[in-house]
This record gives C-alpha cells, sequence and structure tokens, in this order.
C-alpha cells in the first residue's frame, strides 16, 4: 500500500528533526520511504508567536495498517521528544498520516485523509510536488484543493 505522512517541526533544528524522522520510518518494519519531498518553511497557522515550521511530505509503501503504521508515528514523535504542551503549540516534530491508499478511515483515535489536509499548503504543496495527478479520496484531484487555497504563505527551500 501507498502512504503519504506529513511530518512538521519548529523545535530543536527543525530539518534535521524532519531528516531523523524520515530514517526511523524508513527503519521501521514493513516501511519503506520510496519518496520525499522538498522542506517547506511557513509561519504558524495561527499566527501565534512561535518559530515557522518546517514541513514535509513522505510516500511511503507499507505493508502495515493504518493504525500500525500510527502507532510507528506516534513511537517516532516519543523518540524525538515530541511534548503535547497545547493543541497546534510548538513541536520538535509531528508525523501526520494524510493518505493510506484509497482507503477511507473514520475512526476516534484515526481520520484517513486527514481532515485538515483541504486547508493546508503545508500539506497539498508537497504532495502535487510527489504526485501532480493524486486523485484524494472522497476529497478529489490535488489540484482543485490547491486552486481552492486561500492565500498562503509558504517558501520550497
Ligand atoms: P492536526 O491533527 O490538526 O494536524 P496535531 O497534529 O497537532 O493536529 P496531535 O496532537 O499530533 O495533533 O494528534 C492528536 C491525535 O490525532 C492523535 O492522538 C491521533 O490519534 C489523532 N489522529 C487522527 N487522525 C490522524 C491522522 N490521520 N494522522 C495522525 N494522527 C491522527
Ligand atoms: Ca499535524
Ligand atoms: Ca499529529
Amino acid at each position: 500500500m501507498l502512504a503519504y505522512i506529513g511530518l512538521g517541526s519548529n523545535l530543536d533544528h527543525p530539518k534535521q528533526q524532519i531528516k531523523t524522522a524520515v530514517m526511523a520510518l524508513h527503519s521501521a518494519k514493513d516501511v519503506e520511504v520510496v519518496n520525499l519531498s522538498s522542506l517547506y518553511q511557513s509561519p504558524p497557522v495561527d499566527n501565534s508567536d512561535q518559530p515557522d515550521y518546517i514541513n514535509a511530505i513522505a510516500q511511503v509503501s507499507t505493508h502495515l495498517t493504518p493504525l500500525e503504521l500510527l502507532h510507528v508515528c506516534q513511537a517516532i514523535e516519543t523518540d524525538q521528544h515530541r511534548e503535547r504542551a497545547q493543541k497546534w503549540g510548538a513541536r520538535t516534530i509531528d508525523l501526520d498520516i494524510i493518505i493510506y491508499g484509497v482507503q477511507v478511515v473514520a475512526s476516534k483515535q484515526l481520520v484517513i485523509p486527514h481532515p485538515e489536509m483541504m486547508n493546508r499548503a503545508f500539506v497539498l504543496i508537497p504532495l502535487a510536488e510527489l504526485e501532480q495527478d493524486l486523485k484524494v479520496p472522497v476529497l478529489g484531484p490535488i489540484q482543485e484543493l490547491i486552486e481552492k487555497l486561500g492565500e498562503y504563505q509558504l517558501t520550497r527551500l
């Protein structure tokens, strides 16, 4: 199965945090990182007083179930000292499952496609860099989602 994982960091050397997490994903059993987008920089969504974010998307090939893949992502967050101080607060690393094949998941623990993806340039733009004709389950063609985005600030590094 092909899945897309969104990575984000805005603390403690964000670019290195992303690289470390990608290597950890690739090392995880039954997960292979097959492609990685460029890194992108953007200000925090709510313009709160925290550092800019660095984001990227990894395309992975996996035999894990969506929930198993979530647990791998959460273990990597723990390894990289992710602390959950407040919702959408600054963090060393965040891994979100954005898309998992054509599967739609809606449970208490896991919602796929990621419920905020259509509002986030830092998800849509790197996704389109990897797969410009991607059809997102439920939501539709990636290019149409990008056209519907409002104004956004995003720098490709
Ligand atoms: P957002 O989800 O809006 O990007 P966040 O990443 O800061 O916010 P977290 O604190 O990292 O939120 O995660 C909260 C919970 O979201 C996790 O415990 C997890 O169970 C749940 N979750 C639901 N859907 C997903 C998904 N597709 N990928 C990762 N976590 C998810
Ligand atoms: Ca997130
Ligand atoms: Ca998350």
